[in-house]
């Protein structure tokens, strides 16, 4: 394809400030210029390039992505409480919510196993939490 009308590395730097602003790449791409699409934390589905994008092929998908957004936000909040929990200094309530926590990678990495669109669709997620927390 050559032309389109956009602007490949604006559309890279975009791509990357979304994932900085917690954006899920979705497998799904813009119709228009075949980038990525990205879930932002409000719900919303936007290109790149084009912004709101009203796409999402069928109801299956925009669900798939909303469970996914959904056990996202529970990792996230899990991981804040075994923080609150380590600070109240409360053994009991830590394991609990790293069993939770511990769930959601389970659920993730599953999803992400089965869920590998064909093709160029590469999940974006392992740049996204740099968090420092390992090894
Ligand atoms: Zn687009």
């Amino acid at each position: 394809m050559s032309g389109g009308g956009y602007d490949r590395e604006q559309a890279l730097k975009r791509m990357t400030q979304l994932m900085m602003q917690g954006a899920v790449m979705l497998g799904e791409t813009c119709p228009l210029d075949g980038l990525p699409l990205f879930r932002l934390k409000s719900g919303e589905v936007v290109c790149p390039v084009h912004g709101r994008v009203l796409i999402v092929s069928s109801d299956e998908e925009a669900r798939e992505a909303e469970i996914e957004g959904i056990i996202r936000e529970v990792r996230y909040r899990a991981a804040r409480n075994v923080l609150e929990s380590l600070e109240e200094g409360d053994p009991k309530r830590i394991r609990e919510w790293l069993e939770v926590l511990e769930s959601t990678e389970r659920i993730l990495s599953m999803r992400r196993s089965y869920a590998a669109p064909a093709g160029r669709g590469e999940p974006a997620e392992r740049g996204r939490d740099k968090s420092g927390k390992g090894s």
